[in-house]
């Protein structure tokens, strides 16, 4: 019997000076040959070139995943096969993992310690949907006579994968792990600030044993690139990371050819901190909760309630704190906050906190640009608190994404459950108290998708991670994921002796 002989690609190391698209199962350079360079946000140091997607590229790319899903090699391969890969592709990034660490601290200027956690949890991604897809199954269920019903999960089709810059290897691979896991082919847009990663990890995946054309990798511009893949009649799916505005925008599009479309969108998320609350928890976490990542998460915790009784206490605690956060070397385990992404995120950061100034907020730490010795050429913002502010306000109503708490007084309980979910945003909260009682009684009146209690960690492979309201929907990183990587098929049959005649003709 004849074997068709697949060319491997090569592997090369994880950090070099030019980054590939990678299509149908290749590196290739981009159609129009362009290219750009990435910076690193703490030093202003290029760190590599990357292939610029055209939208040529994005029609081959399409093309491939299409190709890729209907000749069904993957996703008719067994479960247990596709978890192997899987399986595989973890191992390899465990075996890669400093090098991994290392460019996602470049790419992006956060620390070594986020990055380490991160790059953790992505391989963590994948070996849980190893796990989880064996069990991904469909139903029997009861039907009137001799009918016969089951269900069964199959592949929603190609997914077009769009991601942000904030956690560039995360997100990738909390896409690229559940759609592989559900036999899906994947077109991955990373942010055009922070590709890097998601390429490596594009690379390691066919290294593993993915079949070519199974997950392809365009970082390109999003208004380009991102809007191609979105409008494409042969995309089954958007998965969309990114802004409020431009999910509104891509489910808009994406209702044009009715595709599914899961959004994980802003946040302005709240922390409810009662007067029972163990009070040095209560801080560290907080101050985890918004200067975690440099404050670029959608679920930082940028609004802390602080119950009257305790504000003093608190304030004074969280202020000391947030004096003592070490900006500066990304790559020492010592640093706590890592740098702004760009410019322009650094001027919007500050155009909020001016916008506080002027609505008469007082700023109780940070509030400018930061100074930070030997990294004059980076982008970094001092951790600021702004208190003495109002809901009416659009630092307190808008999300910043970047290194600003504001904190509020309350008197009771029902007026902080109130302020909490006065938000357009419900993508997450923190609750830190004593009382059992409390807690679950707020946590039920909490209009957010995620509810921390007591603790600042908001997300382990299988919990679910998603938004209410503007926060967008589906839920990401567990079980419930797989179902929106599927189709659910249901197939009835008819086994009674006499044949069937509705009509009685
Ligand atoms: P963004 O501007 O919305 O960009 C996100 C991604 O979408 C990037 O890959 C971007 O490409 C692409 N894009 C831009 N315009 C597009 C268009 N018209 N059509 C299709 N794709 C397009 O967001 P960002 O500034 O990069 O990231 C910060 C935002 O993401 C924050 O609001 C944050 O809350 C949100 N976020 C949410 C979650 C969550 O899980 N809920 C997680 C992380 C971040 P380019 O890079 O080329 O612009
Ligand atoms: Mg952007």
């Amino acid at each position: 019997m004849a074997t068709v002989k697949v060319e491997k690609m090569e592997v090369l190391p994880v950090k070099r000076e030019h980054y590939s698209l990678i299509i149908g199962g290749k590196r290739v350079e981009s159609v129009s040959g362009e290219t750009y360079t990435t910076y690193n946000p703490a030093t202003g140091e290029a760190v590599a070139t990357v292939a610029q997607a055209s939208i040529e590229d994005a029609e081959r790319a399409v093309q491939a995943a299409r190709q890729a899903f209907d000749n069904g090699k993957w996703k008719r391969s067994p479960a247990g096969k596709r978890a192997r890969v899987l399986n595989k592709i973890a191992s390899i990034m465990r075996g890669r993992f400093n090098e991994l660490v290392e460019l996602e601290v470049l790419d992006s200027g956060k620390t070594i310690s986020a990055a380490q956690g991160q790059v953790m949890q992505a391989i963590e991604d994948f070996e849980f949907y190893a796990g989880a897809i064996v069990g991904h199954r469909g139903n029997v269920n009861s039907m009137p006579g001799q009918f016969f019903n089951y269900t069964q999960k199959e592949p929603v089709g190609v997914c077009a994968q769009i991601i942000p810059w904030n956690y560039p290897l995360m997100m990738a691979a909390w896409k690229i792990a559940p759609a592989l896991a559900a036999g899906c082919s994947v077109v991955l847009k990373p942010a055009s600030l922070t590709p890097l990663t998601a390429i490596v990890l594009t690379e390691i995946c066919h290294e593993a044993g993915v079949p070519e054309g199974v997950v392809n990798v365009l970082p390109g511009s999003g208004s380009k690139i991102g809007n191609y893949l979105v409008e494409h009649p042969k995309v089954d799916k958007v998965a969309f990371t990114g802004s409020t505005p431009i999910g509104k925008d891509i489910m808009a599009k994406a209702s044009q050819t009715l595709k599914r479309v899961t959004l994980e969108l802003g946040g302005k998320s709240p922390s409810l901190i009662f007067e029972d609350a163990d009070i040095e928890a209560a801080v560290n976490g907080s101050l985890f909760g918004i200067f975690y990542n440099t404050g670029q998460s959608c679920e930082a915790r940028s609004r802390i309630y602080i119950h009257e009784s305790i504000y003093e206490r608190f304030i004074e605690k969280f202020v000391e704190k947030t004096k003592q956060l070490k900006l500066g070397n990304t790559l020492d385990a010592g640093t706590h906050v890592g740098a702004i992404i760009s410019k322009d995120q650094l001027e919007t950061i500050d155009s909020y906190v001016q916008s506080a100034i002027e609505d008469g907020a007082t700023i109780l730490a940070g509030g400018k640009p930061a100074d930070v010795e030997g990294y004059e050429k980076g982008y970094w913002y001092e951790p600021t608190i702004i208190a003495d502010v109002n809901h009416s306000m659009k630092a307190v109503k808008e999300e910043i994404f970047g290194p600003v708490a504001v904190v509020m007084k309350f008197k009771d309980e029902k007026e902080v459950i109130g302020l909490a979910n006065d938000s357009e945003y419900g993508l997450a909260s923190a609750i830190w108290t004593k009382d059992h009682a409390r807690a679950t009684r707020v946590a039920n009146e909490i209009k957010s998708g995620i509810v921390m209690i007591n603790t600042p960690f908001s997300a382990f492979p299988g919990t679910p991670f998603g938004g209410y309201k503007q926060s967008g929907f589906g839920r990401e990183l567990s079980i419930e994921t797989l179902d929106l990587y599927s189709e659910t098929k249901s197939v009835l049959s008819y086994f009674g002796a006499k044949p069937l005649n509705p009509f009685g003709l």
